[in-house]
C-alpha cells in the first residue's frame, strides 16, 4: 500500500458515519434525517445505507442538507403554500374570464348569488386578510379595507400579492421555517429572534459546512452523553428545546451534570436530535403529528413510518390508527414477529404548542402481540369481509382490530354478525348486506376463543376439536329439518337460539332444542347438557350450534388449519 491509498483508505473511514437506534426521540430524529437527506431522490440507498441496526451515510453527501432542511420544513408547515395557492387560483381564474366576468367567477366560487359589486368585495377582501397574517406578510403589503373599493382595485391587489409571493419566495422559506421550528427545537443560531435574515447561511455556516468537512471542534474530555462513541462538540450550549420532551430542563441537568451548563453532545446527534421534527406526519386530527416508533430494527422503523403517511393520505376521516394498523397486517407477511408488534408505540404530538408528547395506547401487550401475530393468517381472511346496515360499511378485519387493540373482543361480534346474517335472509329487511357465511362466523367464535384465552388468560377448557363437534351436532339439525321439509324452520330456531345465548338464558335455550331432538325422535346427544357450566362455555357452545345450524356441511378448508 502506498502512502496515498493509506490516506484514501484512512479519508473514507472518518467519512462514513453510522448512526443507531436510540429512545423515541432521536428514531423520530433517524426518520427525519432519513426523509431529508434523501429528499429529491427517487432512491433512498443513493445516500443512506439502511440497515437493521444502524444507518450510514457519508460525511460529504451532506451536500445541499441545508436547502434540503428548509424546504421539508417549509412543506411541513404549510402556510405559504395555502396562501399562494389561494391566490394564484384568483388570479388564474380572474385571468381567464376577464374582468367582466369577474363578478360572476366570484360569486361562484363563494357559491353565492345576488350580491352585490360592493359585497363581492367585502366577501373576498375577508377572506384574503384573514390569509395574509403575520409579521412576515404585513411588513410587504398592509392590506385595509377601505383602500379597495372596485373590482379593479381587487385585480390590482391580487396581482400584487401574487407578485409578493412569487419574488419573496425565498424570505418566506426562512422566515416561516424559523418560526415554526423557533418553538420545536429551540436554541440554534439560526433560529434566533435576532436574525431576520439570511437564516439559511446561517444554518450552512453553523450545520452542514463544519459536518461536511470535519471542522468541529472536539471537546477535550467529554464523549457524547448520547452515542457515548463520539467526542462531544466543544462548546455545546445546553438547549432546553432539544431535550424538553425527555423532562430534562435547566435545573435537572445542571443536578445530574455537575452545574455544567454545556450538554456534551457530538455533532452528528446533535443533527439527529434537529431533524426529529421531519419524523412526525401530520394527521388530519387536530393538527396533531404522528410518530410511529418501533425500536427493535430501524428498517422496519421507516418502513412503518412511510406506512402511516400513506395511510393517513388515503383516509380522512376514520379512525387512523386502526386503519394504520390493519395495514401493517396486510403488509406484514414473512417480517410480522410478536417483538415487532409489541414495538409500535404510536407518539401523537401537538408541534406548535409547548406540550409533553402523548404515547398512545396503541403500545400492545406482549400477549395481545403473540394473539395477533399467531392467528394472523385467520384474521387476513376476514380483510374484505363486512357488514352493511343502509349506508353504513363495516369492515370485519377492522372491526376485530378495534376489539383487539381495545381489549373488547368478547362474543358480542358473534351475535351481531350471525343476527345481521339471519336479517339478510329475512326478506322484510332489505337496508342489510353481508358478504359472510355461518361458517366463517364460527372462525370468528374460535379466534375470540383464542384471544379469550391467550390474551385475557382465562381458563377455558376447550379443545378446538370439541367446538367443531357441536357446529356439527347443529349441522345435522339442519340436514333433518330439510330432510323432514321444515327447511322454512331453521331461520326461526336459530332466531329463539341466538336470543337466549345472548341473555344467557341456558334453560331456554335447552328447552329449544329438547323439543326438538324429542320431535324428531332423536337421541339428545350427551356431553351438551353438562358443558353449560359458565357463561363463556355457553356462548361458545350455543353460537357454534347455531352457525352449524345455518352453515355448510364441508369444512376441510377451515377445520385443518
Ligand atoms: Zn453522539
Amino acid at each position: 500500500m502506498n502512502e496515498q491509498d493509506v490516506l484514501n483508505k484512512n479519508q473514507t473511514k472518518a467519512d462514513v458515519i453510522r448512526i443507531e437506534l436510540g429512545d423515541w426521540l432521536f428514531n423520530a430524529g433517524i426518520v427525519g434525517f432519513i426523509k431529508i437527506l434523501s429528499r429529491g431522490s427517487e432512491d433512498i440507498s443513493e445516500k443512506i445505507n439502511i440497515q437493521d441496526s444502524y444507518i450510514e451515510f457519508k460525511r460529504s453527501d451532506l451536500e445541499g442538507f441545508t436547502d434540503k432542511f428548509f424546504e421539508t420544513a417549509f412543506e411541513i408547515h404549510g402556510k405559504y403554500d395555502s396562501i399562494f395557492q389561494y391566490i394564484s387560483q384568483l388570479r388564474n381564474e380572474i385571468e381567464k374570464v376577464g374582468k367582466d366576468g369577474m363578478l360572476d367567477t366570484i360569486a361562484k366560487r363563494y357559491k353565492i348569488n345576488k350580491l352585490t359589486e360592493e359585497e363581492i368585495l367585502k366577501t373576498i377582501l375577508e377572506e384574503i386578510i384573514k390569509r395574509w397574517k403575520g409579521v412576515a406578510y404585513e411588513s410587504f403589503k398592509k392590506i385595509r379595507k377601505t383602500d379597495f373599493k372596485t373590482l379593479n382595485d381587487l385585480q390590482g391587489l391580487i396581482n400584487e400579492l401574487y407578485k409578493i409571493l412569487k419574488d419573496q419566495r425565498i424570505f418566506f422559506v426562512e422566515k416561516e421555517v424559523q418560526t415554526f421550528l423557533r418553538g420545536i427545537v429551540g436554541g440554534g443560531s439560526f433560529l434566533n429572534k435576532s436574525v431576520s435574515k439570511g437564516q439559511k447561511n446561517i444554518f450552512q455556516k453553523d450545520f452542514e459546512e463544519p459536518i461536511k468537512e470535519k471542522k468541529n471542534k472536539e471537546d477535550k474530555k467529554f464523549n457524547c452523553i448520547y452515542c457515548n462513541s463520539r467526542k462531544a462538540k466543544a462548546n455545546t450550549i445546553f438547549n432546553t428545546g432539544l431535550v424538553f420532551y425527555q423532562g430534562l430542563n435547566k435545573d435537572t441537568l445542571n443536578y445530574s451534570w455537575g452545574f455544567n451548563p454545556n450538554l456534551p453532545l457530538c455533532e452528528i446527534c446533535e443533527l439527529i436530535y434537529f431533524c426529529h421534527w421531519a419524523g412526525y406526519t401530520k394527521s388530519l386530527k387536530n393538527k396533531t403529528y404522528l410518530f410511529i416508533n418501533d425500536d427493535s430494527n430501524i428498517r422496519s422503523l421507516w418502513k412503518k413510518n412511510q406506512l402511516l403517511a400513506k395511510v393517513i393520505e388515503q383516509d380522512k376521516k376514520e379512525n387512523i390508527l386502526i386503519n394504520y394498523f390493519y395495514e401493517l397486517l396486510l403488509l406484514e407477511e414473512r417480517e410480522l414477529s410478536a417483538y415487532s408488534l409489541q414495538n409500535i408505540a404510536i407518539i401523537e404530538t401537538d408541534l406548535e404548542k409547548d406540550i409533553m408528547p402523548k404515547i398512545l395506547s396503541l403500545h400492545i401487550s406482549r400477549n395481545q402481540a403473540h394473539f395477533i401475530k399467531d392467528n394472523h393468517e385467520k384474521l387476513k381472511w376476514f380483510a374484505n369481509k363486512y357488514y352493511k346496515i343502509k349506508d353504513d360499511y363495516t369492515n370485519i378485519l377492522h372491526e376485530f382490530l378495534r376489539l383487539i387493540l381495545g381489549r373488547k373482543l368478547d362474543f358480542g361480534l358473534t351475535n351481531r354478525l350471525i343476527k345481521l346474517y339471519l336479517q339478510k335472509l329475512d326478506k322484510t329487511t332489505n337496508y342489510i348486506q353481508v358478504n359472510y357465511n355461518p361458517t366463517e362466523i364460527q372462525q370468528v367464535v374460535l379466534l375470540t376463543v383464542n384471544y379469550l384465552k391467550t390474551v385475557k388468560q382465562k381458563s377455558l377448557d376447550m379443545e378446538q376439536k370439541h367446538i367443531w363437534h357441536i357446529y356439527h351436532l347443529g349441522n345435522d339439525m339442519q340436514k333433518k329439518l330439510k330432510e323432514k321439509q321444515s327447511e322454512n324452520k331453521i331461520n326461526g330456531i336459530a332466531y329463539r337460539l341466538l336470543n337466549a345465548v345472548r341473555a344467557n338464558d341456558k334453560s331456554t335455550f335447552l328447552n329449544v332444542l329438547l323439543r326438538l331432538y324429542i320431535g324428531y325422535d332423536m337421541e339428545v346427544p350427551k356431553n351438551f347438557v353438562n358443558t353449560l357450566e359458565s357463561e363463556e362455555k355457553f356462548q361458545i357452545i350455543g353460537y357454534s350450534y347455531i352457525n352449524g345450524l345455518l352453515g355448510e356441511p364441508f369444512l376441510d378448508k377451515y377445520e385443518s388449519k
